[in-house]
């Protein structure tokens, strides 16, 4: 339902969804928000929005959200309203209880994107100094968590390097493994309003997304390649700018460290990384390689905007750092309209990450097993830290299947829906003997949960995202929390209960720790952010403004490191039971997994997944537009609409994850990227055929 009404007061927060951030005026009438509207003194969106900003506030009301605690024994057991001290109280007790019988390890935590910075922070503080390990891990995970490895080792640090306004000064841009016009789409109306003033564009994607060609745009290159060969394709427009004399020299002799240089341009340079040997891998004609190369190496200020088609790949982390490797090669960082962009999927990617919810990493990145750096929290705490890194998502799993892993407090995060191999999650929870879902709706894995933690939307609290160019914004209460709490009170509470003492009296408390414990926050609080709108780190005394474009004289790590990108191919493979590869994305008017976007105006527009397949697949099978097509893989089986569509490759089909009706991630597998387990949602080998009713 669309609210229209007349507004008495309004206030300036940042949208909930998507990674670029967008700053919007919330209007309301007494307790209720009546519209949302585009701020247009947002940076990273001046005065624009998306469909999917514009109606968020409507799930945030939605009559689905749960507001009372609820426990029960069992999972088959039906739910039973308690008060939150009761909720509370018993799931501390039995976090205790479980680490009392199973070892201190036995218990863990996983933060979510979705929530503020703060929140964020407290919930690794809790695992870290309330259950004394570094079992803690984000949404990240399984979708940037290949950025944070491959720009660390090349760049130094695990964040894109410009703002998006900095695409108006790009000559060239690459795309790569990223649709931006569903995706991230205020950011592809900059981008597309800077094509239509002259800028070129490369499209790397298996699918020819919209980018490719719309009726005012059209990229010069489309390199169509087959999906998992990411690492070939980088090796191969590598090989070209080597071969043919394109490098920066200078550049790379000022800024880059000498002997990785000459590993790499030996390695690109070996006639088997040449775009006519790796062909037949990536099934991209040699010459459009060649002159897709020329173009980014010659034609001006170019960037790189890339996506999870990068990350979410047996070789993501290979890949993040062949694209640093190409832009350091041709001397495009450092400077307006250039640079490695990722653009981070949910709203509070890049926040999660630095907030040090990975299980190696204290925030700004710094390995827990640095003992300086551990002696600086364990002084600000009180307690002593575990040294040792802590368990991924999926290594929890493992170890739950295994019996050593049997209490998980899941924030804001659907794990069911949204991370592979469905199965293995749901089994995996079901071996838990305690967990504890936080979230304002029952989602799939409450389904799964002993503990039900009403969370509180955007809307309803304080606290800061970080979008996907470092801008660090203000998430502004506008409503009371329906439930009585904001999450980062929810999890103060717990960690009380817990006996680790927590007394925040609002979030700016919080980042003021934040800022004291991290140097590339130590110039951030709430008032500087207030009265600059917004600001990008790294902010510190050396920059207390912000940081616009990173890596201007020097890299944060010194001098840029190239690696080599030795292409392996994936262990999926097709074979004539699984003869196709399914590869998976978003739709513009849904979100991640649609909790959200499903309870809006936005499932006017798409009610459900589909199937996208090539009109020969879908006529060698006798499919027809709109008919039921079951989907199977290795790992498992659904049933969707099929859409016969030539965006598609033939061998390739495509669908969403924002229904769990849909299942996509039934299919998929437990591949993962070789440095950091991202899932290789990407790659599945499916079979598919008509059928007549789901
Ligand atoms: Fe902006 Fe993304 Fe929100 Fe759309 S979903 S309004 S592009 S932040």
């Amino acid at each position: 339902v669309i609210k229209i009404g007349q507004a008495e007061h309004s206030k300036i927060t940042t949208c909930a969804y998507c990674g670029v951030g967008c700053g919007f005026k919330a209007e309301m009438k007494g307790n209720q928000v009546v519209r949302m509207t585009p701020w247009k003194d947002g940076k990273a969106n001046e005065g624009h929005a998306c469909v999917k900003g514009r109606f968020a506030w409507g799930y945030a009301t939605h009559p689905d959200r749960i507001t009372k605690p609820m426990i029960r024994s069992k999972i088959t057991d039906p739910w039973r309203e308690v008060s939150w001290e009761e909720a509370i109280g018993h799931a501390a007790s039995e976090f205790r209880r479980i680490q009392a019988k199973y070892g201190k390890d036995s218990v863990g935590g996983i933060t979510s994107s979705r929530c503020t910075n703060e929140e964020t922070y407290l919930v690794q503080k809790l695992i870290r100094a309330g259950f004394g390990n570094n079992n803690v891990d984000t949404c990240a995970r399984v979708c940037h968590s290949p950025t944070g490895y491959g720009l660390g080792q090349t760049y130094g640090t695990s964040a894109g390097t410009q703002t998006f306004k900095s695409v108006e000064h790009s000559d060239v841009v690459l795309v790569i493994g990223a649709n931006p016009t569903d995706g991230h789409p205020v950011f592809a109306s900059r981008l597309k309003k800077r094509l239509r003033e002259g800028a070129r564009l490369i499209v790397i994607d298996p699918r020819r997304i919209d980018l490719v060609q719309t009726p005012h745009v059209k990229a010069d290159y489309h390199l169509a390649l087959r999906p998992g060969t990411n690492v070939a394709m980088i090796t191969a427009l590598a090989h070209v700018i080597v071969t043919e004399g394109l490098l920066a020299d200078e550049f790379i002799a000022a800024r880059c460290e000498e002997k990785s240089f000459h590993d790499w341009r030996d390695f690109v340079s070996k006639p088997e990384n040449s775009p006519e040997a790796t062909a037949d891998i990536t099934g991209v004609p040699a010459e459009d390689v060649r002159a897709a190369a020329r173009l980014y190496a010659t034609g001006g200020n170019a960037a790189i905007y890339y996506g999870l088609g990068v990350t979410e790949h047996s070789q993501g982390s290979t890949m993040v750092m062949g694209i640093a490797n190409l832009a350091m090669a041709t001397g495009n960082i450092g400077r307006e309209g250039v640079g490695v962009n990722p653009l981070r999927g949910q709203n509070n990617v890049q926040g999660s990450c630095d907030m040090g919810s990975f299980p190696h990493e204290l925030p700004g990145y710094r390995h827990i097993s640095d003992t300086a750096t551990r002696q600086l929290f364990e002084s600000a705490w009180g307690v002593t830290l575990d040294p040792e890194p802590g368990l991924r998502i999926p290594n929890m799993f493992d170890a739950a299947m295994a019996g050593s892993f049997l209490g998980l407090y899941c924030e804001g995060e659907d794990i069911v829906q949204s991370d592979p191999n469905t199965q293995h999650v749901t089994a995996a929870l079901s071996a838990m003997e305690c967990v504890v879902v936080q979230d304002i709706f029952l989602n799939e894995t409450a389904k799964y949960a002993h503990v039900f933690l009403p969370g509180a939307s955007f809307l309803e609290k304080d606290g800061t995202f970080t979008n996907a160019e470092r801008r660090i914004s203000r998430v502004r209460q506008v409503m009371k929390p329906l439930a009585g709490y904001a999450d980062w009170e929810v999890t103060q509470l717990l960690a009380n209960a817990l006996g680790l003492a927590m007394d925040y009296k609002h979030p700016s408390e919080i980042m003021d720790e934040i800022a004291r414990l991290t140097p590339s926050f130590a110039g951030v609080n709430y008032q500087k952010i207030d009265r600059m709108g917004s600001v990008q780190w790294p902010c510190n005394d050396a920059a207390p403004e912000g940081t616009p474009t990173m890596h201007l004289d020097a890299f944060v790590r010194g001098k840029g490191k190239f690696f080599v990108t030795q292409y392996v191919a994936t262990d999926e493979k097709v074979n004539r039971r699984f003869p196709l590869i399914l590869t998976t994305g978003r739709i513009l008017s849904q979100y991640n997994v649609g909790a959200q976007t499903r309870r809006t105006a936005n499932s006017m527009w798409h009610p459900e997944d589909v199937l996208e397949i090539h009109p020969h697949d879908a006529e060698e099978r006798g499919i027809n537009d709109g008919d039921w097509v079951g989907v199977q893989s290795r790992a498992g089986e659904t049933v969707l609409h099929a859409k016969v569509s030539e965006r598609m490759q033939p061998g390739v089909v495509y669908t969403t994850f924002h229904f769990p009706e849909s299942g996509a991630n039934v299919i998929t597998t437990d591949n993962s990227d070789w440095a950091t387990n991202c899932p290789e949602y990407k790659v599945t080998a499916v079979q598919v055929l008509k059928v007549t009713q789901p």
